[in-house]
């Protein structure tokens, strides 16, 4: 059984046509009635504005500033395996207690803080470019 859209009767699954008040629509798998305000509508909206933005966001980047920021997520992941092996190495090898946990987060920040620094000078290469662009647009006007 499936609900109509556009007037909440229920219907046949296989329905294409609403009996009560004629909407055309295709049959919908879901069989909770949605009015078009309701959350569901919302959500898939809020993500497609995410896919959206994001589409933009990479567009926006250009070919340099992906790789950068690729390379700074790269880093960060290695320096978080390299954390996480040698917390377990030691761990396993029975390394004297206290140390452990000092190395192992004196990596993680390592690794976050390379990611980020790569990260934020891709943005400011980005956002020189920009404004060089900017500069060399007034000057032509
Ligand atoms: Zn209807």
């Amino acid at each position: 059984m499936m609900y109509c859209p556009k007037c909440g009767i229920s219907l046949p699954d296989d329905a294409t046509v609403c009996d009560a008040c004629g909407a055309r629509f295709d049959p919908i798998p879901d069989p909770v009635f949605d009015p078009p305000k309701s959350g569901k509508g919302k959500k898939s909206e809020k993500t497609t504005d995410v896919k959206d933005a994001f589409r933009k966001w990479v567009r926006d980047q250009g070919m340099f500033c992906l790789i950068a920021k690729a390379v700074a997520v790269t880093v960060m992941t290695v320096y978080l395996l390299i954390a996480f092996v040698s917390l377990i190495t030691l761990i396993v090898q029975g390394y004297p207690g206290g140390t452990i946990f000092t190395d192992f987060i004196q990596k993680l920040l390592a690794g976050i803080i390379y990611g980020v620094i790569i990260w934020l000078l891709s943005d400011a290469v980005l956002y020189l470019g920009k404004l060089y662009e900017m500069k060399k647009k007034e000057t032509k006007n």
